[in-house]
């Protein structure tokens, strides 16, 4: 049989009708209203290849060297015209279109989705296949399944599978084929709050059809509800502006503009939300877990799209270090408080949330860096690239020297593990054994355990915030340094990557550039960043990475191997790095400009160039010479510069004129080279300050002028994760800003919140 209904298919059928087939088949036979459909199973696919006898034509094209950019393009248009020009035998075809027939009497408009099998293999295996056409007909079904049946086959997928070693003929795919809901109301529900795990039920609800919702196109309204009762007990009515709805005459999802009088009128009823309530009950009494449940209502009628278990709850990052230190200074901390502070051993910057106890392992050199086990606490000078699997695995990291944007801050904020940095002479006054207490708030060592201190779960098992997250105009990014922490940051909900610093890939083969590529090659240099960024790329897809080419210093060169070939300088940070040392060294910088065209090459059209460190128009001028030599089109790609150095912002105009997309302030930079403070001396530490109004009036004249020149704006440096900063920048107009991962949810809330005010000045004034 081609096809299986949803109302006969559950969780047992996985391998036939995959992930998104089955959820739908549980949801059916669990009597909820889900709009009817089948599913074209996988072995449907096989039986097409087979019995049309193109099988291994098929996997003969896809076997190719995924090296080969030109081999990969030629391979993914082969499989395509393969499957598409292919006849579907007729028992398929009849299976097919006689199941479609019973839909809506043979009127139906249809939505026609890929639904991955072989749960086995990573997602990534399936690379590019998230095929969906909405509001299909008769007319163009069979094409459609055909076409989701291709998308096995993009060069990204043949790439991953080829590189990874995984047989092409072990990926099958299934098709979802289900009666389409011309939605009056959609949204999504959270049955259970999705950070706190709080019993409190989470509506989000906008007009039309749900894809604007889920794609964060529009801002819904936000229903915050009683279980028991099934009240709303908070109502925040969004403006919506526009709404996806189906366009009559073609039957294409269009997006139109919310008629006024319903712009900013409440979308549910009391009623509605009364069912929506009971509904998420049943599905999660179903499944036994919260559940994160995509609705929509049509006649009043409410149907169920889709149900996942919510993966957040009472998870890490803002929400849980928070809590972490609460529960240190509610209760056993109380204690800590009231012992005053005579044992408190050392004090530094805490660089990282959270409190950790555990013991001492001091780590002077990379050769001891197995003895770090889950739980302890690395004390060290200062951390490096390759401490970072020891890193995963400490409970804490503390740091003689290094400030807030040292590697060691941003590594263990990005892995949500709590650090202390620049404590002066941790590895000289703690002993290995001894047992201590961080707090990577207050920045203090203390003697001991505190029971308060929850115990950090191994990396691994860290999940993400919420994905409640509020809309925005000005988009809300993130940080990313080290790939491993890239999924991490990608479920925050992040409009994208606002910085990828490349310099931390690079780092961590322990080797310079220099020296990697004598005693590797160049490709290897190459293919070593393409597949550092892809793994970021991968995670955001389609929201877009923003990668910075290298910038790294060379005292921080210096510790790798090749380091002894650095040039010795008195003064690093103003000295031979960023696009200065890239322009000067044209070879080494070539290499990653080689890196970004392959990628785009491989369809990652979500990444972005960034250049740091450029003080003026012809710095620009000769980095887009350098794209252009290597084959990389400027027109058609987004690229852009740092806003670090006092020149840059007084430069930006010319910057303009010369084609940058955007300028993004490094406000670590920017504050220490305005101010004359170098970011890693502890003796100016105090004189530090981001928010100085030379600093602020640098870069609100930066953002006058790039509106002017219609170029966007952002910001990268850790300022951007502070309130006051985000407060400054979204009234002078950025377009974008980029947090730290801990930091994402509250800034998207700030940024919510002076954009809400500036819009009730706007009304008050008029
Ligand atoms: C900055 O200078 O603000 C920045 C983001 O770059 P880095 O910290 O890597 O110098
Ligand atoms: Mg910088």
């Amino acid at each position: 049989m081609a096809v299986l209904w949803l109302d006969t298919i559950g969780s047992d059928d996985l391998d036939s009708v995959g992930g998104k087939g089955a959820s739908l088949g549980e949801l059916t036979g669990a009597g909820l209203p889900v709009p009817s459909g089948f599913v074209v199973t996988a072995g449907t696919y096989r039986s097409f290849i087979e019995q049309a006898g193109i099988d291994d034509e098929l996997f003969e094209a896809v076997d190719i060297d995924p090296d080969d950019s030109s081999a990969l393009a030629d391979a993914e248009q082969a499989a395509e015209d393969l499957i598409l020009d292919t006849e579907l035998p007729d028992d398929i075809a009849d299976g097919i279109l006689d199941a479609y027939d019973e839909v809506g009497d043979g009127e139906a408009f249809v939505a026609v989705r890929s639904s991955a099998t072989a749960e086995d293999l990573p997602d990534a295996s399936f690379a590019g296949q998230q095929e969906t056409f909405l509001n299909i007909t008769r007319e163009d079904l069979l094409d459609r399944v055909k076409r989701c049946w291709a998308s096995l086959f993009t060069k990204r997928a043949i790439y991953y599978r080829e590189e990874q070693g995984f047989d092409h003929d072990r990926v099958d795919i299934a098709v979802v084929v289900q009666q389409m809901v011309d939605a009056e109301k959609s949204g999504v529900m959270f049955t259970s709050h999705p950070s706190t795990g709080e019993d409190q039920i989470i509506i989000e609800a906008a007009w039309g059809l749900g894809e604007a919702v889920v794609s964060g196109s529009v801002s819904p309204d936000n229903y915050v509800v009683d279980p028991a009762t099934a009240e709303a007990t908070t109502v925040t009515v969004a403006d919506k502006k526009v709404m996806h709805v189906k366009d009559t005459e073609t039957g294409k999802t269009v997006e139109r503009d919310v008629p006024d009088e319903k712009r900013n009128v409440r979308v549910l009823t009391d009623d509605e939300i009364a069912r929506l309530v009971e509904l998420g009950r049943r599905v999660e009494d179903h499944y036994g877990t919260p559940q994160d449940v995509e609705w929509a209502t049509i006649d009043g009628e409410v149907f169920m799209l889709q149900s996942r278990p919510i993966t957040t709850i009472k998870e890490q990052s803002t929400d849980a270090s928070s809590a972490r230190t609460a529960e240190a200074t509610d209760g056993s901390g109380l204690e800590q408080e009231r012992r005053g502070s005579e044992d408190v051993l050392l004090k530094g910057l805490g660089a990282s949330p959270g409190v950790a106890s555990g013991p001492v392992r001091i780590v002077t050199k990379l050769d001891q860096l197995d003895k770090v086990g889950e739980g302890d606490i690395i004390i060290t000078e200062m951390t490096t690239p390759d401490m970072v699997p020891a890193m995963k695995r400490a409970a804490g990291i503390v740091t003689d020297e290094g400030g807030m944007t040292s590697h060691a801050a941003i590594v263990s904020r990005e892995l949500g593990v709590p650090a202390v940095v620049g404590s002066g002479g941790a590895t000289t006054q703690l002993s290995d054994g001894q047992v201590i207490t961080i707090d990577g708030d207050k920045g203090t060592i203390r003697e001991g355990s505190t029971e308060g201190a929850e115990e950090r779960e191994p990396y691994e098992d860290v999940r993400p915030q919420s994905p409640v997250k509020p809309m925005t105009a000005t988009e809300v990014k993130v940080n990313v340094s080290i790939p491993e922490a890239a999924h991490r940051a990608a479920v925050t909900g992040a409009d994208g990557v606002g910085l990828l610093r490349l310099e931390h890939m690079i780092l961590s083969t322990n080797k310079t550039p220099d020296r990697y590529i004598r005693d590797h090659g160049a490709d290897e240099y190459i293919e070593e960043i393409v597949s550092g960024v892809r793994g970021v790329a991968d995670e955001f897809y389609p929201r877009p990475v923003r990668v910075r080419s290298l910038d790294a210093p060379t005292d921080e060169f210096r510790q790798l191997e090749g380091g002894e070939d650095e040039p010795n300088e008195h003064n690093p940070m103003l000295g031979y790095r960023g696009i200065r040392r890239s322009l000067d060294q044209i070879g080494v910088f070539k290499h990653e400009l080689e890196a970004f065209r392959r990628l785009f090459e491989m369809g990652y059209d979500n990444v972005e160039i960034m250049f740091p460190l450029v003080n003026d128009v012809e710095d620009v001028y000769q980095a887009k010479s350098l794209m252009e030599e290597v084959g990389i089109d400027p027109q058609k790609r987004t690229w852009g510069v740092m806003i670090e150095t006092p020149a840059s912002a007084l430069c930006v105009d010319e910057m303009a004129d010369a084609g940058i997309s955007f300028a993004s302030f490094g406000t670590n930079d920017l504050t220490q080279y305005t101010l004359a403070v170098d970011r890693n001396n502890e003796n100016v530490a105090n004189r530090f300050d981001e928010l100085h109004p030379a600093v602020l009036k640098l870069i609100g004249n930066t953002i006058k002028a790039c509106r002017e020149n219609d170029i966007d704006t952002s910001i990268c440096g850790q300022a951007g994760s502070k309130p006051q900063m985000v407060r400054y920048l979204v009234n002078e107009g950025v377009s974008s800003i980029s947090a730290n991962i801990d930091a994402v949810r509250d800034v998207q809330h700030e940024v919510k919140r002076v954009e809400q005010k500036l819009l009730l000045e706007a009304v008050r004034q008029e």
